[in-house]
């Protein structure tokens, strides 16, 4: 029975190579500034987040994290024998008020960690065999990513990194992360831009995701499996295992990838359903939840 992670030796992630050009150093710097009148998402809340101030994510200069371990319930092809890497952040950009994860993406649950932490909950991951780092809800934190990066290539990081994400994501802050995430995991949430207006404050969505997962695709192009039917490298698109967007639907919205059914979004759009069904459709807004938050401008 294979132990380590099949990608290790087999396949040298771009963000290596990066690093050893000294780019990866300089794309942090980047997004570092970026934080200084934040537009690191389609929010644009030109908030200092380096001097503490917090916008729409109510995240500031550093990183919070709910949890990190090994993960079996992710995307087949990421999980193999050890495990998809995870790491939690906690609070979000797009804040659906259907979020399965609710205590962590709307309450805050989690802890604020360095960029030296973060670096070592990835290579921890991979020194428990994980094949992979998966970000998961990374959109208002890809500076800090960017920041811990070189500190665990450092410790000895290797294996691929996954970017698991709401697909509220600026094709701008995407660029910064051109050759460092080598599998994008873009969720399609809406195409209907009232409903993802309802849900999240965010009439944009349908257009800023087709724009997301059209530069992600650019970057990396479709997923790639192997003969055994894992993954180093790729773009799926997961879209609602139901229809109002099938996945048969998804070239026809001029989103390219490789579209893929996932029984937790089914769970997710359940929840959708019952909130479209209920009176909850004249419920609570993002706003009403967190006061002082605002809408996209
Ligand atoms: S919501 Fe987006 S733009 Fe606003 S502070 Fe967070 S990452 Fe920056």
């Amino acid at each position: 029975m294979e132990t380590s992670p099949r990608a290790w030796g087999k396949m040298e992630p771009g963000y290596i190579q990066l690093h050893n050009r000294g780019l990866l150093q300089e794309r942090a710097r980047e997004a570092k500034e970026i934080l200084r009148s934040c537009q690191m998402c389609p929010r644009l809340c030109k908030v200092d987040r380096t001097a503490g101030q917090k916008g729409f994510c109510r995240t500031g200069e550093r990183a919070v994290v709910s949890s990190y371990n090994p993960h079996f319930g992710e995307e087949a092809p990421l999980v193999g024998n050890g495990g998809s890497g995870t790491i939690f952040f906690t609070h979000c950009n797009l804040l659906c008020i259907f979020c399965q994860n609710y205590e962590i993406s709307h309450q805050g649950l989690g802890d604020e960690v360095s960029p030296q932490v973060l670096a070592r909950m990835m290579v921890q991951l991979q020194n428990w065999g994980c094949h992979n780092i998966n970000f998961v809800t990374p959109s208002h934190v890809v500076s800090q990513i960017l920041e811990a990066l070189p500190l665990a290539v450092e410790l000895g990081l290797k294996v691929p990194l996954v970017y698991n994400t709401g697909g509220y994501d600026r094709v701008e802050t995407l660029r910064l992360l051109e050759g460092v995430v080598d599998i994008y995991m873009p969720d399609i949430k809406f195409l209907d831009s009232s409903v993802a207006e309802r849900f999240c404050r965010a009439p944009d969505y349908p257009d800023v995701v087709k724009s997301a997962v059209r530069e992600m695709h650019r970057q990396v192009g479709d997923l790639v499996l192997d003969s055994r039917g894992d993954s180093d490298k790729g773009a799926p698109s997961e879209t609602p295992g139901h229809a109002p967007w099938p996945v048969t639907e998804q070239r026809s919205h001029g989103i390219p990838g490789r579209g893929n059914f996932q029984e937790h979004l089914r769970e997710r759009d359940g929840a959708v359903e019952a909130l479209r069904g209920s009176s909850l459709t004249s419920g609570p807004l993002p706003e009403d939840i967190h006061p002082g938050i605002r809408a996209s401008p």
